[in-house]
């Protein structure tokens, strides 16, 4: 199961770094996100409240502001109608005097109110009556339970509120503790099971997740299969806690699909056996196992089932692309995966880019030349079925670890690194960043060339620059010169001034969409490699890259879409 994101404490100013603090002392894994220029010491800065706000909603992040209540309503309200996550959302005040549980009544809001008014020693602002009146949000059951239906459940609160008692049927210790007016003779009944069951309208139905589905691959439609045979063993389907596979299957894509399907996550066995023998030695305290068929067998549990403790996942694998380093340029996908990590890997300064990471996450930093150590590493530990990021600036395959770790990959024939779930994800290039500061110089044709000779004899970049100048390509050099390698920029420029114009454009971009950055634009006959370092990309414009002033100062470079005639327009 994957778990809600750690809260996110958002602050607008110093004045709430002290409550802050402490909220997050109640919370280690939450990071205070500060607006930048107005306070220090923040694990996080932003920018703009409102975007950052929005963007923590939608990727379902429990939000704690410190600020006024007015502020977060009016800056979420247009996601408000949309469909889909409602973290809880609380506002606090800045001296940590008030609590207010805002939104994501459903998400569990209360019970975060609660603790932090706790932790900041006031009462929480509960307004959610039936919270109030039984402790408990009713709709809201813990981890393990699956509420039947919501709209009918809303009903039956406002029954109890209207002062109906209520009977129990079926085990459900954390109503224990809640103040509800029980009655065995009562209409209204609360019914905890996993049997298959038309409620009835004086029914709250709640199902305890203690069904496990083992399963051998090759069925069509395994979902639809998965769906009957619970149906003819009367279990209902919101019980289902996890699938379960041996581990020969760990890459079968029907498997992944059905368990996508059922919405429950897939755990794989190293066990042999049958599937009757897998499932029941994954459920403990099993209350009944039932071989559908060879290739199919259910267990109940008699208590709500954890998935985490049953088998393992498949280990995922991802290389990522952070962007040049503005956390406006990193892809979605990327955040996501970011999220979803065990490990990260990578070289430190790239590693410290993709953070802050939570606590429980492992970073592992080396060196820039230990790429394919590193590749290795990671599929050591996604071979153990963990969620392993290995992070690259800019695209992961430019000039960075998505090759490496193909490359690793190709060479290995242990069958646990060739079952992780691999993916690349992609990022935005440092020369597509430079380029889209200056303009458009790359609009057109061009080459992509990294001037490092570590892993390829200089012969060759000699040979390139020379026929990609010749062909009138736009160029972008990446690793254009380093300590250790001195003087090849100088040489490459020579060969490249043989068939270019010492007017031709170029552009230098330094730190692009990192704190420091520089933009300038210059000619080939004034560039001189003391003007660049490794942290800079090059880009020489093609004999048709035209310069021209902007209104706002500096200059506008591009390289027009077409070649030769001017098209007419
Ligand atoms: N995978 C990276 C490139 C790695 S090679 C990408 O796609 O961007 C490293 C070279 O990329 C550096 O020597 C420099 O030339 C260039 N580079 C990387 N980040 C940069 C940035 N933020 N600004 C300018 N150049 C950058």
């Amino acid at each position: 199961m994957i778990g809600r994101p750690a809260p996110a404490i958002v602050i607008l100013g110093n004045g709430s770094l002290a409550t802050a603090r402490r909220i997050q002392q109640r919370y280690p894994d939450a990071l205070i996100h500060g607006l930048a220029g107005r306070v220090e010491g923040a694990d996080r800065r932003y920018h703009e409240f409102g975007a950052t706000l929005r963007e923590l909603y939608q990727r379902d992040t429990p939000i704690i502001a410190l600020c006024a209540a007015g502020i977060v309503i009016r800056t979420l309200a247009p996601l408000l109608l949309e469909k889909g996550a409602e973290p809880p959302v609380l506002a606090v005040a800045e001296d940590g005097s008030a609590v207010v549980p805002l939104l994501g009544g459903l998400g569990g809001v209360n019970v975060l109110a609660r603790e932090i008014a706790a932790a900041l020693d006031v009462a929480a602002a509960i307004t959610t009556s039936g919270e109030l009146r039984f402790g408990t949000c009713l709709l809201n059951p813990p981890k393990g339970y699956a509420l039947d239906d919501l709209e009918q459940g809303k009903r039956f609160v406002s029954d109890l509120l209207a002062g109906e008692s209520v009977r129990i049927e079926g085990p459900a210790p954390w109503l224990a503790e809640a103040h509800l007016p029980q009655d065995q003779q009562a209409r209204l009944a609360i019914h905890v099971g996993h049997a298959e069951r038309q409620p009835s309208a004086n029914e709250l139905l709640i199902y305890p997740r203690n069904v496990l589905v083992a399963v051998t691959a090759g069925a069509a439609d395994l979902a639809g299969a998965i769906r009957t045979a619970l149906h003819e063993a009367n279990i209902a389907l919101p019980s289902l806690a996890c699938l379960l596979a041996g581990e020969g299957d760990m890459v079968n894509g029907a498997l992944r699909e059905a368990a996508l399907e059922l919405a429950v996550p897939l755990r794989f066995s190293a066990r042999s056996g049958s599937v009757l023998e897998q499932v029941r030695s994954a459920a403990p305290s099993l209350l009944t196992s039932i071989e559908i068929n060879e290739s199919m067998a259910i267990a109940v549990a008699a208590e709500p089932l954890d998935p985490l403790l049953i088998g393992r996942p498949r280990g995922r694998l991802a290389v990522i692309g952070l962007g040049p380093g503005a956390a406006e340029l990193m892809v979605p996908a990327v955040k996501a995966e970011l999220a979803r990590a065990n490990d990260v890997l990578g070289y430190e300064t790239y590693v410290r880019m993709a953070g802050p990471l939570r606590a429980d996450q492992v970073m592992h930093c080396t060196d820039n030349r230990e790429e394919m150590q590193r590749a290795r590493h990671a599929f050591e530990l996604a071979a153990q079925g963990r969620s392993v990021v290995v992070v690259s600036s800019g695209d992961p395959g430019v000039f960075a670890m998505a090759a490496a770790v193909l490359e690793a990959l190709h060479e290995s024939s242990d069958t646990n690194w060739h079952n992780v779930d691999l993916e690349i994800l992609p990022g935005v290039s440092a020369s597509l960043a430079t380029a889209a500061q200056a303009g458009a110089p790359l609009g057109h044709d061009f080459c992509v060339i990294s001037l490092s000779d570590n892993l390829k004899p200089w012969s060759i970049i000699e040979k390139r620059l020379d026929l990609a100048s010749q062909a009138d390509l736009a160029l972008a050099f990446y690793n254009p010169i380093s300590r250790s390698r001195p003087w090849q920029l100088g040489r490459a420029l020579e060969i490249v001034a043989q068939h270019r114009t010492a007017e031709t454009p170029v552009v230098l971009g330094r730190d692009i969409g990192r704190p420091g950055q520089t933009l300038r634009v210059t000619t080939l006959g004034q560039l001189t490699p003391d003007q660049v370092d490794m942290r800079t990309m090059v880009l020489i414009g093609s004999s048709t890259t035209c310069v021209f002033p902007r209104a706002s100062g500096g200059e506008w470079v591009y390289t027009p879409r077409w070649y030769g005639d001017k098209p007419a327009s």
